[in-house]
């Protein structure tokens, strides 16, 4: 009974593009920071398995297969655990990552390019907008191979290593030549006297740097070729596991993730999910020269869970902050996610009275130990502004961040600091501020975590964790306006529509 409907596509007006494109410059932004949906914490009511379990390492394989329906044992389940973790940001990150990563990649065409030595004449893929250079040029298009200079590259082709100096320090952009990687492509295109008049460093299909030869010197430019931004939809019916059922649908597995991650507040996906269960799906998909290029974000989605239906709409406010909502404008995330550490498990219970193995006493432990190789990064669970970096006694190097008038968190023993996060600075939910180490008093490599409410100290793993601010009421009909057509194409979607098309399906 697996459910197998192929996105349905459609032309969207053409000012999404440029809005989308914006939304992706924001979101490479953020790559730095991307907090993961693959957060630790899950199940507030069974932190243990959560914090223990391994989650995969970001970019790599992610075994969503354990995104099954609940069997008898439900062990390591929590591998995927989007029930810690912020739908919001971190479905965003995730995906700007994923963006990013693909924006960077060597480009698609670069493995079909000539062969180095070959001399082309103007590449038809070239991605420059602008007007067609003269006839008379003639382009050479080099792929970078291992272990290659740009100098030993400029020799080969003839080319001067002060010319080469003179290109990198024309500009900070021009500069970034020398990052050449394997695999990318570089194009210099000749004018008849043989003086190199262009030279392309292609950084992507999409994305070119481009330097020209100017009457005093050199002049960089970013040329970005636009992607044609369409709208697909996607549902089906669980029936094996959200994995199974999410690419039968017509899903990769980062929309499955991200999914997941958008309902990860509202679904234990590892403990909830139940044969079926249905998911629907609006997302974008970008499109370059008419082919498929990737995925865009999930722009609204509905999750029936258990006969309960949740919804989450994608709306990106004033500031620039995408975030997912529910369809009456509340946040579908929380303030802080549960687990500042991924890759750790529990070592050290929130407690009022243990054995402290260093101090060799009795003393009550009012955090949470998260026991990690030295150097793992520390997240900021909330967003807030730093009140205290610095060597603080027992806890070694430790941050303290206030969020809002109620909450502040504390992250002890680190081995150093993100240099960029400073006393008072602001930080971000998912934001690195620090590495785990053993400073102060610590018997061996971990974080010490701290969750106070108005200065009293609360157990990190079973406190409530509060939503996020709603939108505020001056945004709502901005919200309303462009979340309305998207539910009325979840609505298309129904349930209903679902189970006929299934009962006929088989
Ligand atoms: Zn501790």
């Amino acid at each position: 009974m697996i459910q197998d409907f192929k996105p349905r596509l459609e032309q969207r007006e053409p000012n999404s593009l440029r809005r989308h494109r914006h939304k992706l410059v924001v979101l490479a932004a953020a790559i730095a920071g991307a907090a993961l949906f693959i957060n630790l914490a899950a199940d507030p009511n069974d932190t243990t398995a959560a914090v223990s379990t391994a989650a995969p390492a970001a970019g790599s394989a992610i075994d969503v297969t354990t995104l099954a329906i609940p069997a008898a044992d439900t062990v390591a389940l929590d591998r995927l655990s989007p029930a810690g973790s912020p739908p919001g940001p971190s479905a965003a990150d995730a995906t700007a990552a994923a963006d990013a990563a693909t924006d960077e990649e060597p480009s698609a065409d670069a493995a079909t390019e000539a062969d180095p030595a070959d001399i082309a004449a103007q590449p038809t893929d070239d991605p420059a907008p602008a007007a067609e250079p003269p006839e008379s040029l003639r382009w050479v298009s080099h792929k970078v191979r291992s272990g290659e200079s740009l100098a030993r590259i400029f020799k080969d082709q003839g080319l001067t290593p002060q010319l080469l100096y003179k290109i990198t320090h024309s500009s900070d952009e021009a500069a970034g030549l020398a990052r050449i990687i394997p695999g990318q492509t570089l194009k210099f295109a000749f004018d008849p006297d043989c003086e190199l008049v262009t030279l392309d460093h292609v950084l992507s299909a999409i994305h070119t740097l481009r330097i020209e030869a100017t009457d005093d010197g050199f002049a960089a430019q970013d040329l970005r070729k636009d992607l044609e931004v369409r709208t697909a939809e996607a549902h089906g019916t669980i029936n094996d596991s959200l994995f199974v059922d999410g690419q039968a649908a017509g899903l990769s597995d980062g929309q499955i993730m991200e999914l997941a991650g958008i309902f990860g507040w509202d679904i234990d996906f590892a403990l909830e999910l139940r044969k079926g269960d249905s998911f629907s799906l609006v997302y974008e998909e970008q499109y370059l020269d008419g082919k498929k290029y990737r995925d865009g974000p999930i722009l609204a989605a509905e999750f029936i869970n258990r006969g309960t239906s949740f919804r989450a709409i994608r709306f990106e406010d004033e500031a620039g902050n995408v975030s997912y909502y529910d369809t009456d404008g509340s946040s579908k995330r929380r303030a802080f996610i549960r687990t500042p550490v991924k890759f750790a498990r529990v070592s050290s219970r929130f407690t009022n009275k243990r054995w402290h193995p260093v101090l060799k006493k009795w003393r009550s432990h009012k955090g949470v130990d998260y026991a990690a190789p030295t150097g793992t990064p520390i997240k900021a669970t909330g967003s807030g502004r730093v009140i205290s970096r610095g060597w603080k006694g027992g806890y070694g190097k430790a941050v303290i961040i206030q969020h809002g008038g109620k909450y502040t968190t504390l992250y002890g023993h680190m081995s150093r600091f993100n240099a960029k996060v400073k006393n008072g600075s602001r930080v971000k939910q998912g934001q690195v501020i620090g590495y785990v180490g053993q400073t102060g008093l610590a018997s061996g490599p971990h974080l010490h975590y701290e969750f106070r409410i108005n200065g009293v100290h609360r157990n990190p793993l079973t406190v409530k964790l509060p939503k996020s601010d709603p939108l505020p009421k001056a945004q709502l009909a901005a919200f309303r306006a462009s979340s309305a057509p998207l539910l009325a194409k979840l609505d298309a979607l129904s349930p209903t529509t679902v189970v006929a098309r299934a009962d006929t399906g088989n």
